[in-house]
């Protein structure tokens, strides 16, 4: 199913887009984003030990690569996402295919976590996820709340029905469409530029948000898969993430670039798995 045919699917209300304002230039509240799992630099003067009433949650993403991150149990992973501060339910009214249904419960630290074109996201199964996708989240989370944004937007996690090999139908794949900053929205469409994959391959990182999860995402291991506008046209507005519980430890996670691989595995063994 392609994203279009998703979003129809779900979409009832119009979206108040404003892809002609500009993005935010900088991080005005928060410090750079880090390496997944690197400590923080060292600063000359000791960190308060609270911080003030006024600041903002941070997002406290845990060192956990993606296949650490499926292999967690039920039990682990909730304590995993206690540990980070983010507080989810489980999901009663989840499809039987999602091993370890939980909705999201407020923001994960400074960041609405938000279903795009949702009348009732506490009810639509599109907000349900599987709780180690919630966990594999976390980073990508925290870069978009380092880049000064307030707002993740997807458009789905779990979806019913669809291809047996979508990570969808299990709840452990999001597509990703955009990011909002007080009335601004900057979807993937305005924000991604082409090419960051081949820009990433080379060593250099992306300056767009999009591009940037992408290339950590990739470099650090947060997903098992990420597909992007380079990869094709279903996927031109959004990016997908997903957990695969059946890939054999990759070395690299798969990254689409124009129906090629950028991961290290002949693209023969591949499948598209969006
Ligand atoms: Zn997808």
């Amino acid at each position: 199913m392609t994203l279009a045919e998703a979003a129809a699917r779900t979409s009832r209300l119009a979206v108040t887009a404003t892809p002609s304002a500009a993005p935010p230039t900088k991080a005005p509240r928060h410090e750079p984003a880090r390496a997944f799992g690197e400590r923080p630099h060292a600063s000359a003067a000791p960190p308060p030990s609270e911080p003030p009433p006024h600041a903002p949650r941070r997002v406290a993403a845990p060192a956990l690569d993606a296949d650490a991150i499926v292999a967690l149990g039920p039990a682990e992973c909730r304590r995993v996402l206690e540990a980070a501060g983010v507080e989810v339910q489980t999901a009663l009214d989840a499809p039987e295919s999602v091993a370890q249904p939980v909705r999201v419960e407020g923001a994960i630290g400074g960041v609405e976590l938000r279903l795009a074109w949702s009348r009732d996201p506490a009810h639509d199964v599109h907000a349900v996820f599987d709780c180690r996708l919630v966990v594999a989240l976390l980073p990508a989370v925290a870069l978009v709340e380092a880049a000064g944004y307030d707002t993740l937007e997807y458009v789905s996690a779990t979806r019913r029905g669809g291809g047996r090999r979508s990570m969808h139908r299990l709840g452990l794949a999001a597509d990703l469409v955009a990011v909002r900053k007080g009335e601004g929205r900057y979807n993937v469409e305005t924000l991604y530029r082409r090419g960051g994959v081949e820009r990433c391959r080379r060593g250099s990182m992306p300056r767009d948000v999009f591009g940037k999860m992408l290339c950590r995402g990739w470099r650090e291991r947060w997903f098992h898969t990420i597909l992007g506008p380079d990869h094709d046209r279903a996927h031109h507005d959004h990016l997908h993430v997903d957990l695969a519980p059946h890939r054999k430890r990759p070395s690299t996670p798969y990254v689409g670039l124009r129906g090629a691989s950028a991961g290290d595995l002949p693209r023969s063994r591949r499948r598209d798995p969006s």
